[in-house]
């Protein structure tokens, strides 16, 4: 039995509830095997003792003693503050809404303490923290001196407080504790039987652990060692059967394509060929140069010719040669696979409409998929301003559309009336039906994490597939999740676009910045305002995060007290979908000036008016959210101006990062720095890349088992193709019974 082959639903564990069933659902957990994947997002290390004086980040496991016990005020409250010391230093700990403690932290006994410390006001203190009596010290030699110290193998026993302990993702209606002991009920009744996914030979080869064994440590590990070693396991074999199915499907696109391909299309080789991995697993790149347009014959048809002729612009030679490989890849009887990337401003959107034009031409359908209702019914607009007068119909449809409208929009669909539709994810939603679908074109690709290549390419007889995205994405990324793709990459901005100013200020500073704003509203521009929060958030968990500004509170105080009589807009993802439509359409006009929002407009908006880009709590963003954030504006001829706002407190690691900003412009400079600072070793599982939702592995934390599941994997398929050998059996068998849910985008 293989692990995903465990579909018994999850009220087969021992001591589950209906009411965790329901918890689980919602986080899309319903049966054995899923749980068991429901991998820790951390582990909390109990099981040596550190001296307080050596604390670092994160929890840790100290062994103290209380010297008093004191009551202070904070606020209105009095609270209990316990003195404590363990030879290495003295801290306190303060007990908010704990008065109780005070019988159980008894001045002169010893405790194992596990929690969090700071220093706060000259002192070394904890606020969040869970203890246990510890007993006496029973020799003057073993007083707690001696340092790093273990907990006594017989203290604890079978006893968490003393463990490795899983931290688990969690949602309403479950606790850390409860999720353990549901998930060593789970192990306990399952996880024996399990068989091993990789070959032996593999196994052998890296020392790894059993299936059963790496699964039951990594929920459980007995030492970091073995923790270790269990992801290890974990990671290279999800990374392993990631490449294997990679590899399949280039293996698959080479037999089919590539004989007829090169009889056809003597100059055209496919991405399986050209991208493919040599013996080292290095790529050799293939890449639409535009240095090399000058050398191609233009192809563009006729109604493309007649687009590029009413716009007041020309193509850049990037975007021109993005068309030629599309136009050519469509012409080829051999369905197009392109990814067309491009950094915010390229014009990728542009190059949409021309390659739908071309399907158009060719008398069938294309479609045009955007990740947000905003984008895609902006993407909607240009089309209709840009093809309607070429005579095409264009349609907008998303989930939100009245029913009386969309049962007509979808006969329109049906009957071929319409040539273009636009639209989120609801394009390919089951009671969609087209005339004759031939090319899908996804926007943004990146955001559509659950989207399903075969899924929306099943809408047309083979379909073409461009898929666009302005995030760049790491090189072993790319290889990763789109090896088996051609690429286009546009490389250079529209002529005449000047480089954003971007400054950086502190939060004190503001009235700096807003007076700054002030003046480019005078000359007729906008500007954008974003926040981290859509509304004041009183506390969340320990921290307060009433500190932070929200777009709500912002949206009003900048219009009333900042910009009186500026006409001031607020956007955010609790709007309702026909609401924010108007207000973006509104500010789009010039009617509104200032558009208070949180991170929604950080994907496609395209404003060429709006000059100023305030981003407030800036160090809270990520780097490649702050680049696409930027691109918002420096759409027009103008200058534009990007001011990161950060918090009087700013850490040296914080700032570094925001000199990145100000440093770079470049989408892929900015996407390398921000691997380089972020640095491996990140906590499992908390920054998973957006390309590719993988269990545990991370393939850019990764990257090195990666390349070796990728030499691996290719060796293999090179060796035995159809994994007939019996040490591959294996192989063949968790493909055909068990397949990874790996989605990969595509
Ligand atoms: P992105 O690649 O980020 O999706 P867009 O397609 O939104 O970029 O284009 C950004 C802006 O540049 C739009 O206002 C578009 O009209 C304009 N644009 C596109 N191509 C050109 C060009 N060749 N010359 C000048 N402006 C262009
Ligand atoms: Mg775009």
């Amino acid at each position: 039995m293989f692990l995903r082959e465990l579909s018994v639903s999850a009220g087969n564990v021992k001591g589950i509830g209906p009411a965790t069933i329901k918890s689980l659902a919602k986080m899309g957990i319903y049966n054995v095997a899923q749980i068991l994947c429901h991998y820790p997002r951390d582990w909390e290390n109990r099981s040596r003792i550190v001296p307080l004086a050596d604390f670092d980040k994160g929890k840790v496991c100290t062994l103290v003693t209380v010297i008093r016990n004191e009551w202070r005020q904070f606020g209105k409250t009095k609270t209990l503050k316990v003195h404590i010391e363990d030879g290495s230093s003295r801290a306190a700990l303060v007990c908010f809404n704990r008065p109780f403690l005070e019988k159980q932290l008894i001045p002169g006994q010893r405790y194992y303490l596990f929690g969090t410390f700071s220093y706060k006001y000259g002192e070394l203190q904890s606020s969040s923290f869970e203890f246990e009596a510890a007993p006496p010290p029973q020799t003057a030699a073993s007083e707690n001196k001696t340092f790093p110290q273990t907990v006594p193998e017989n203290s604890g026993g079978e006893k968490d407080f003393f463990r490795i302990l899983p931290v688990y993702p969690l949602s309403a209606g479950l606790t850390q504790n409860y999720m353990r002991a549901l998930m060593r009920n789970t192990l306990r009744q399952y996880a024996a039987p399990l068989e091993n996914e990789l070959p032996e030979t593999l196994i052998k080869r890296d020392g790894l652990l059993s299936k059963a064994r790496a699964l039951a440590a990594l929920h459980f590990p007995a030492n970091i060692e073995q923790l270790e070693l269990a992801k290890k396991t974990c990671i290279y074999e999800e990374l392993f059967y990631l490449e294997i199915i990679v590899g399949k499907r280039a293996l698959e696109r080479k037999n089919t394509s590539s004989a007829a391909v090169s009889a056809v299309y003597p100059g055209r080789q496919s991405a399986a060929q050209t991208n493919a991995v040599n013996a080292a697993g290095q790529v050799v790149e293939h890449a639409a140069e535009h240095a090399v347009i000058g050398k191609r014959e233009k192809n563009f048809t006729a109604l493309q010719q007649r687009l590029i002729e009413r716009l007041p612009f020309k193509l850049t030679s990037g975007q021109e040669a993005a068309v030629f490989d599309i136009n050519q890849d469509m012409d080829s009887p051999y369905p197009m696979a392109r990814l067309l990337q491009g950094d915010v401003g390229s014009g990728k959107t542009l190059v949409s409409f021309l390659a739908a034009l071309k399907a158009v031409e060719k008398g069938t359908q294309a479609a045009i998929m955007a990740p947000t209702e905003l984008l895609a019914h902006q993407h909607a607009e240009n089309a209709a301003r840009l093809l309607e007068p070429l005579g095409i119909h264009v349609a907008f449809l998303t989930g939100n559309i009245k029913t009386s409208g969309r049962s007509q929009l979808l006969k329109s669909l049906a009957s071929g009336d319409i040539d273009i539709v636009l639209g989120t994810h609801a394009l390919f939603s089951k009671n969609v039906v087209y005339k004759n679908l031939s090319l899908v074109i996804i926007d943004e690709q990146h955001r559509f994490g659950v989207t399903q290549r075969q899924a929306i390419l099943a809408k047309g007889e083979q379909c073409d597939l461009l898929m666009m995205s302005a995030t760049p994405i790491p090189r072993t990324l790319a290889l990763t999740v789109f090896g088996d793709m051609d690429v286009s990459v546009i490389k250079d901005l529209p002529p005449g676009r000047k480089p954003i100013e971007t400054h950086l200020a502190k939060v004190s500073n503001e009235k700096k910045v807003y007076d700054f704003v002030r003046l480019e509203l005078a000359k007729g521009r906008q500007a954008y305002f974003v926040y981290p929060l859509i509304e004041a958030v009183e506390t969340e968990g320990e921290l307060p995060l009433s500190f932070l500004k929200d777009a709500e509170s912002m949206a009003e105080r900048l219009a009333k007290e900042v910009f009186p009589g500026v006409k001031t807009a607020l956007v955010h993802s609790k709007i309702a979908e026909e609401q924010k439509k108007q207000i973006m359409e509104s500010f789009r006009k010039g009617d509104t000036k200032i558009l208070v929002a949180t991170s929604v407009v950080e994907v496609g908006v395209d404003v060429p008016n709006a000059s100023c880009m305030v981003i407030e709590h800036a160090e809270r963003f990520g780097l490649s959210a702050l680049h696409q954030l930027r691109g918002r504006v420096g759409r027009g001829g103008g200058q534009s101006f990007c001011f990161l706002v950060y918090s009087d407190e700013l850490t040296e690691d914080g700032k570094q990062r925001l000199k990145v900003m100000l440093e770079n412009h470049d989408g892929f400079v900015i996407a390398e720095e921000d691997l380089k600072l972020r640095g491996p070793g990140q906590i499992m599982g908390t920054e998973q890349s957006g390309y590719l939702k993988l269990g545990i592995a991370d393939p850019v934390r990764d990257a090195v088992c990666l390349s070796r599941a990728r030499e691996d994997a290719f060796a293999i398929l090179e060796q035995d193709p159809a994994l007939l050998l019996p040490e591959h059996l294996v192989i063949d068998s968790v493909l055909r019974r068990a397949p990874p849910f790996l989605d990969t985008g595509l």
